[in-house]
Order: C-alpha cells, then structure tokens, then sequence
C-alpha cells in the first residue's frame, strides 16, 4: 500500500511517481554533536548536507519521512525573487535592499539547480512561468512590474504578455494579461526531497525518519533535545519545522502560521494539446492563488487554497475539480487521479522568517508558499553561517517580521477570518 504522510492528507502523484523513496533509521540512545537539525524538509536537510559538507557533526531528526511537510508536497514553482514583486517591497525596504532580497533570491535560483547538477539529481525541471491576471484592474502593476525589474533589478527574463498571447500559452479565456518569465522554472520536489536526503547522508550527516523532537532544553554548554527514544546533545539547533512547529517552539510558533493549501493531478491531458502548450507553470493574480502546472508526462497539477471542512481526498478533488473546469472547462469531466495537501507557513508580512529565538537556537520559515528555492537555499545560508563563510543569512534575519496577533488562543481563528474576506475580494 503506498505510504500515506500522517501530518497532510491524501497521497500525492509525487509519492506515487517517485522510483524509490529509501527509508532512514530512527534515533535511538543519546547523540553528541555540534549542530543539531530538527525537521526534514527543504531547509533542514540543506543545512545538514552543507554542514556535514563543511566538515561539522551533524544530527538530524525528522517526526515523520523527509518531506512529508510541504518540501515534499508542494507545487514545484520555483518563481523569481520574493513572494513579492520587487517594487513591491520598495516602499517599505527602500531600492537597495529589496534589490539585495531579490539577488538573495537569484542565488538561490542557482544554487538549486548546481545542487542539484552536482549530485546527478533528476528533479523534472520544466523551464518557464507566467504570472496572469484575473481582473483588468492590474494591468498598470504588472506592466510596471516588467518595466522594474528591468530597469532597477537588472532581470531581462520577464515579459508582459497581452490578451491573446496570455490566453493563448494559458489555454484559458479567463485571464486578462500577464507576465511570461523564462528565468525560471518548475520541479518534482519528491525528487529532489529523495536526492537531498541521500546527498546529506553521503556528506557524513547523522540524519532520522520517524524521530519527532519533544523538547528542547537549554544547558551551560548548549542544548538537550529530547526524543522518545533518546536525546542529542548540541552545542547549536536549527529549529526547521515551519508550519509544522506546533508547540515545540513558541516565538517560531507565533510568527509563522499553517495555511492548507491542496492540489488535485489529472491523467495525463493527451487529448487536450491546448491547455498549456509551452510547458511553463502558472500562478494567477488571486489573493487565493491559483497555481498550475503541467507535468513531465502532462498531467495537469492543479492547487489553490481553501478553507476545506475535510481533507478527504474525495472532498479535495470536488473543490479542485470546480476551480479547473471554471479556466478549463473542456476538462471538466477530467479524471483527478491523486489528490492531497500540505501546510504552507505564512508570516503576518509574507516575508521569510529567521531568528536566533535564544543564543545558539536559530528558527527558520515562513517562506509564504515562496519556499521551493527560498527553503533550499535558507537552509544552505544556516550552514554557512555556523561554517563562517557568509553572512548572506543576516539579510533574511534583518526583517521585521512581526507576530499574529490574538495571542497563542485567539490567532488561529482571527487568521481565518482575515483570509475568508480577502477571499471574497478574489470573487468580487
Ligand atoms: C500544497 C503546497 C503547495 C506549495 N507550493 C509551492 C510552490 O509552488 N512554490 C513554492 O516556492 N513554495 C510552495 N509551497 C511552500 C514550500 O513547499 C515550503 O515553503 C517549503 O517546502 C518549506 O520547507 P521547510 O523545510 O521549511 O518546511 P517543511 O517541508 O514543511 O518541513 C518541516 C518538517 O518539520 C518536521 N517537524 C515538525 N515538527 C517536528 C518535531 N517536533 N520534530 C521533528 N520534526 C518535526 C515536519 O514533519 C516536516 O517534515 C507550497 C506548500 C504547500 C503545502
């Protein structure tokens, strides 16, 4: 029977097309290290290949399988730059350092793909994005957006695409314009999640399946980690849990925030040669975003963000089935064959979160569903850090990011019904 993630819902199309998905063992006893890593998704297990890598005893630990968070079960949009436009980020950052946030993210773009050259890991990368629009009134946005990244970010892969051209490369007559960027690209993060974690085993990281951290402890000469079946002893810990964090950590908790996000795969779209011709993903203007994509053996992956009473997977595909028949309703009898969710860490500002919470006690997340480079690098930028060999970190860790309010009780319930009204924005 094929595994089922015990923290997100449904069996995904990447579990069920990854070739081999090697188990690692559970931490048993107690582990001296340096540096120990909890969570293993996307940033955690960056940070142990790069410091184990750079020569560092490392120990990992993760509650359930690698990347059975969002790193394994997302939607394999890499984008450019933040969750943001650039000139978005002006206003509150000035030009320089939403121009340093935006080179952070090219780095990050091209680290992903010489890790994952250098470690032979296939990972699907399909070439090409495209931000459209759903309602007439950004026209002005987007087209400054081109324009800026341009002239101010020296990024010459953006291109606005009007009426016809959008409609035609998105298959759909229901996007008014948008922006094509050929700079970047999509993935199957499965594949990459399995590559990662053979790579960070191969570099000399200890690192866990099925080890969920209980508590952390502070000691004089650095931190106990207690686990069911042992504990580690670290001098530093990279907190990497995300939206998973719960109550291990209450400052990480109270800045990042679970969103359920869900996506439905289709068979593969053989008979329908115009949805999507190019290949490239699609992200569309909602504040509920849309996000699509076709995959190597073209099917349709499908994922938009709702407020779901169940996470049945029969109850996903009805909501996902009506959002692809509303821009594509040739497929509205389409077959989904797999769908699932996964938790997205939000911050209040959708930007990504990085702080020292204690000395020696580093917390990174909340990317805002920008997390399929940002993670990978972020995690890599943690181990360089302890390494000495950059500080590019301190950059991510110089922004303001501010807590939820309500408090532990009341921010769960008020977030939810800040995103039910902007919601309603999308419908009006
Ligand atoms: C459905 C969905 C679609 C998305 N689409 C995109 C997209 O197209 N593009 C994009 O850029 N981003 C996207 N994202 C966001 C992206 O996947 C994340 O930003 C990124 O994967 C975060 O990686 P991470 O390693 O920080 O967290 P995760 O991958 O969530 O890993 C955290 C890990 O910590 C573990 N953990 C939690 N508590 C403990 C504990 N106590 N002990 C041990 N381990 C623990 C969890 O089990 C989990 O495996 C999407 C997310 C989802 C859910």
């Amino acid at each position: 029977m094929t595994y089922q993630s015990p923290i997100s819902p449904g069996i995904s199309w990447y579990e069920a097309s990854v070739a081999e998905r090697p188990e690692y063992p559970t931490m048993d006893g107690a582990r001296q290290c340096d540096v120990a890593v909890i969570g293993g998704g996307f940033t955690g297990l960056q940070a142990a290949y790069n410091l184990a890598k750079g020569g560092v005893d490392v120990t990992l630990i993760e509650a359930h399988r690698f990347g059975d968070g969002a790193s394994g079960r997302n939607g394999g949009q890499l984008g450019t730059g933040q969750r943001w436009f650039p000139e978005e980020m002006e206003g509150t950052l000035g030009v320089a350092r939403s121009r340093a946030l935006f080179d952070l993210a090219e780095n990050a773009k091209n680290y992903l793909m010489e890790f994952a050259t250098t470690n032979g890991i296939d990972m699907d990368y399909m070439p090409g994005q495209m931000n459209v629009s759903h309602k007439k009134a950004y026209e002005a946005e987007y087209r400054e957006s081109v324009e800026a990244s341009a002239s101010r970010y020296d990024y010459h892969h953006f291109a606005f695409m009007e009426r016809e051209e959008t409609q035609e490369r998105v298959g759909s007559t229901l996007y008014h314009f948008g922006i094509r960027d050929t700079g970047t690209g999509h993935i199957h993060p499965m594949k990459l999640i399995v590559g990662l974690a053979k790579a960070a085993a191969e570099a000399g990281a200890h690192i866990c399946e099925n080890t969920p951290a209980r508590k952390i402890e502070r000691k004089a000469d650095g931190f106990v980690i207690g686990t069911a079946t042992g504990e580690i002893s670290a001098k530093r810990v990279l907190i990497a849990c995300n939206a998973y964090i719960e109550g291990l950590e209450p400052v990480t908790a109270a800045h990042v925030m679970p969103i359920r996000s869900f996506i439905g795969a289709t068979e593969p779209l053989d008979n329908f040669p115009a949805v999507i011709p190019g290949g490239e993903a699609v992200a569309d203007s909602r504040f509920v975003v849309r996000y699509f994509r076709k995959t190597r053996d073209n099917r349709l992956l499908f994922g938009g963000r709702e407020a779901y009473t169940a996470d049945h997977p029969s109850d996903m595909s009805v909501h996902i089935r009506r959002q692809i028949t509303e821009i594509y309703p040739q497929l509205s009898k389409i077959n989904i064959t797999h769908a699932w969710g996964g938790s997205v860490g939000i911050t209040l500002n959708r930007q990504p979160f990085a702080r020292e919470v204690q000395p020696g006690l580093t917390s990174i997340g909340g990317y805002s569903g920008h997390g399929v480079m940002l993670a990978n690098y972020c995690g890599k930028l943690y181990a360089d850090a302890v390494l000495g060999t950059s500080s590019e970190l301190d950059l991510i860790k110089s922004l303001k990011i501010k807590s939820f309010p309500g408090g532990a009780r009341f921010r769960k319930p008020l977030l939810l019904l800040a995103l039910s009204w902007y919601a309603l924005l999308d419908k009006l």
